[in-house]
């Protein structure tokens, strides 16, 4: 009764979740989100766990984290415990978009529902999705670097191929390079992705592009600020550091850094905050039983997930002012090196 009854309302979100409405407002119990995160590797995930937590506790709710580093068994017996231990939601950044559905299935036999934290969770009832626009980034980096070398040959320094975003990257970046590589202009002479965008998997793709083609490689697009630091590394070693344009993501600061030292040339910068904040504001409000009406649907394999994209921004030298700077992501001091 409950699922279809939701789902006819056009643009609501479905869900097979039973509400937790009553529980959650009695006066005395705190609402509890449960936050299961593949890594806090990269920077930026720290960043995601604390603007997270933060967001919260002001809307008078609290969550528990958890990090799997990366191993899918872990990740999924972190978030069952969170599941056996009651939370009123889920929110989830997979390292694995496939292994992570069996979790959603599980929150939903225990009446939680499941929100999708800037990685989509694919085949599984996800109830709402939330993070950037990823093809964008990719649209962005591939922009940038055919506007220097509209002629040439290109290396594509891919994600996880576990990592829903990794293929949306990489989508976005294709559509810009199609037309070049149709008209003769451009070739891809290599193309691989980074296993767990583990940057050592990305050093060794960039020595081995550079050796397949004798050095004569002309732009790197790396899926991220991390993969992008050892494919400069890598052109470091062979002379190359700063005479070849290299795209990242992340605005990490190593990577803005090396936008100011010339090394790198772009990165695409996503503010964390905005998501966090966003996604604590529905995340309370689904907790409480909420529904929320979203407009745009992606499909993950099995629905059309309720979807949320926030826009990432293209920085070079030339904005890093008035985007990271002014955001306060990095100071000036930290960026310049001062
Ligand atoms: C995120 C990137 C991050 C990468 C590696 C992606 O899913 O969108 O911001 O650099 O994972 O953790």
């Amino acid at each position: 009764g409950c699922y279809k009854e939701q789902g006819k309302q056009e643009g609501y979100l479905p869900s097979k979740a039973t509400s937790k409405t009553i529980e959650a407002k009695e006066e005395t119990k705190k609402l509890k989100i449960g936050f299961s995160m593949d890594t806090l590797k990269e920077d930026r995930w720290q960043r995601d766990r604390d603007l997270f937590k933060e967001a919260v506790e002001e809307l008078g709710a609290e969550v528990e984290s958890v990090a799997a580093n990366g191993d899918d068994a872990l990740q999924i017996l972190q978030a069952e415990t969170l599941i056996s231990k009651g939370v009123d939601l889920l929110v989830v950044v997979p390292h694995n978009a496939e292994a992570m559905a069996t979790i959603v299935n599980k929150a939903h036999s225990s009446g939680i529902k499941v929100l999708s934290y800037d990685r989509l969770i694919k085949n599984a009832e996800v109830d709402l999705y939330i993070s950037f626009d990823n093809e964008m980034v990719g649209t962005l980096q591939a922009e940038a670097i055919t506007k220097l070398v509209p002629k040439g040959k290109y290396v594509y320094i891919g994600g996880a191929d576990t990592d829903n975003n990794a293929h949306l990257i990489k989508r976005g970046v294709f559509q810009v390079l199609q037309p070049f590589i149709d008209r003769g202009d451009i070739t891809v002479v290599y193309d691989q992705w980074s296993k767990n965008w583990n940057p050592e998997y990305a050093y060794s793709n960039m020595e081995e592009a550079l050796k397949a083609n004798d050095n004569k490689i002309d732009a790197v697009i790396a899926a991220n600020d991390a993969t992008a630091g050892s494919a400069i590394k890598a052109l470091k070693k062979y002379g190359l550091e700063g005479k070849i344009p290299v795209a990242g993501q992340d605005g990490d600061l190593p990577a803005a850094q090396r936008i100011i030292q010339g090394t790198q040339t772009m990165t695409v910068y996503k503010p964390i905050k905005a998501l966090a904040e966003e996604v604590a504001q529905i995340a309370v409000r689904m907790a409480n039983g909420e529904m929320i009406p979203v407009e745009n649907k992606v499909n993950n394999g099995k629905i059309e997930v309720p979807t949320i994209l926030l826009s990432p921004v293209a920085v070079t030298k030339e904005n890093m002012e008035e985007t990271i700077i002014k955001d306060d992501f990095h100071s000036k001091e930290e960026v310049y090196n001062k």
